[in-house]
């Protein structure tokens, strides 16, 4: 595994931190690193609500990407609470396609830190709904 993936895992790791907000709302038991393609690494935590107000750690760490002025994504990684297998969900990969519709395949995802299984958004989303 390359310098890069462990600079995002422990980005990730950085943030992780599952708490109670209020008696609606929990916050950080999912947390993500998105690394934009000028280099920079994105964080993110789930933040879930008693109703559909929440979301996933992976969208908050690209809309933080998108706040801070960027919008093309080169690497996504995410630790569950368990640290085992985890991947972006299919909101999150819709998210991913809409922005950047014509290179979305190339987007790396890491699936497993710890054996380092890697996809790419392509492999995972072959097929768009629209193209
Ligand atoms: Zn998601």
């Amino acid at each position: 595994m390359d310098k890069i993936w462990k600079e995002m895992y422990e980005a990730a790791k950085a943030v992780l931190s599952p708490r109670r907000i209020s008696d609606y709302v929990t916050a950080g038991e999912v947390a993500a690193a998105v690394l934009s393609k000028s280099g920079k690494i994105y964080t993110g935590v789930c933040i879930d609500t008693c109703s559909t107000l929440g979301i996933c750690a992976e969208r908050n760490a690209i809309f933080n990407m998108v706040t801070n002025g960027e919008q093309e994504i080169d690497r996504v990684l995410c630790i569950a609470p368990n640290e085992k297998k985890c991947g972006p969900c299919g909101a999150c990969r819709e998210l991913m396609v809409q922005l950047m519709p014509d290179t979305y395949k190339d987007i790396e995802i890491m699936l497993n830190y710890v054996t380092g299984e890697t996809a790419t958004l392509g492999e995972l989303t072959p097929y768009w709904w629209i193209g």
